[in-house]
């Protein structure tokens, strides 16, 4: 092993076609107190990460590496570590750290601290060779699992878990999913496990079909009606202009739960149309280290399938462009770290 690894850092942030990652090489971090070394083996791309590079999320650091659904294999321990040994396969995710102290981290709702950090915006991220996160953040990872499947779940099914239940579903309940990429067709799977009735409304065709054989009950583009009225929905897409749509869709104190982190803006609302009779608007903040757990638990019962798009780590760039043009359905995988 050299002093120094390879690495995708975010330069200027601007459109994604215009280069905005940079492949750079950079000294392999040491872990210092209550850290812990990963040897990258997988990262998944996440939507965020393209907000990230494109700047709809302001970069909290200049040449910060993106990437939070990192699948890596523990190679160095920092001091006071306890938790993990040398040659474990870990992951670690968005929720970097909480301060542990702040109202909300009292409550046990550490998605709301005051004073986060995240893994690949204030932290450097998975694009890189090697990270450094900190030990009680990281995840076990279902062993039934391989590396490449596994990543998505780290942020793409983590937050759909936390959305499905913001949702409220009702037991056997009907649900609505607007956009169907990698956290969608995740929380789709454990939905239907839990019994419910989904309603898949996207613009992709592809994804359309990916939902259909996944044995959801209905398809359809983004305004089709729906079938049936619905307890409760999800919304993937970070499309403002669909809340309104989905809101109408929803039956008497039925919940649009929003799931991303970034989302255009919402055309005004009619309070008689889209919000009364009780309807809820909610939006999903991060997510708890409790939520992380019972989320890779679920998914390694339920056995999800994973429809991943595996790029070598050489091409994040590519990948990135990719998720951004919809050249793919489901969710990309960044492997062979070594092979740069
Ligand atoms: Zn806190
Ligand atoms: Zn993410």
């Amino acid at each position: 092993m050299g002093d120094t690894m390879r690495a995708w850092a975010v330069s200027t942030p601007g459109p994604v076609d215009s280069g905005p990652l940079v492949a750079i090489e950079r000294e392999i971090p040491a872990p210092t107190r209550g850290q812990i070394r990963l040897r990258v083996v997988a990262c998944g791309v996440c939507r965020t990460d393209l907000h990230l590079v494109e700047g709809d999320l302001p970069p909290r650091r200049p040449l910060v590496i993106p990437g939070h659904e990192i699948v890596g294999v523990v190679d160095a321990l920092g001091p006071e570590t306890t938790r993990h040994s040398v040659g474990d396969r870990v992951g670690a995710a968005w929720l970097a750290h909480t301060c542990g102290e702040c109202r909300f981290c009292l409550a046990d709702k550490e998605n709301l601290c005051l004073y986060p950090t995240f893994t690949g915006w204030d932290i450097d991220g998975g694009y890189a060779q090697y990270v450094v996160v900190n030990e009680d953040y990281v995840y076990a990872l279902p062993v039934q699992f391989n590396d490449v499947d596994v990543a998505p779940l780290l942020c793409a099914g983590i937050i759909g878990y936390r959305a499905l239940r913001q949702s409220a579903l009702p037991e056997e309940g009907r649900l609505g999913i607007y956009g169907f990429g990698g956290s969608a067709h995740l929380t789709a799977q454990v939905a239907m496990a839990e019994g419910a009735r989904v309603h898949v409304r996207t613009r992709s065709p592809e994804a359309r079909e990916l939902a259909r054989s996944l044995g959801v009950i209905s398809v359809g583009d983004t305004d089709d009606p729906l079938p049936e009225p619905l307890d409760a929905s999800i919304l993937f897409a970070p499309v403002g202009t669909i809340v309104p749509t989905a809101l109408a869709s929803l039956d008497r104190g039925g919940t649009l739960a929003i799931a991303g982190i970034y989302l255009s803006d919402i055309p005004p609302l009619n309070y008689e149309k889209h919000l009364f009779q009780e309807r809820n608007l909610r939006s999903v903040t991060a997510n708890t280290r409790e939520d992380g757990r019972d989320f890779l638990e679920a998914a390694a019962i339920i056995g999800v399938s994973v429809s991943v798009n595996p790029y070598p780590f050489s091409q994040a760039d590519r990948a990135l462009a990719d998720l951004k043009h919809e050249r793919f359905t489901g969710a990309a995988v960044l492997v062979d770290f070594d092979s740069w």
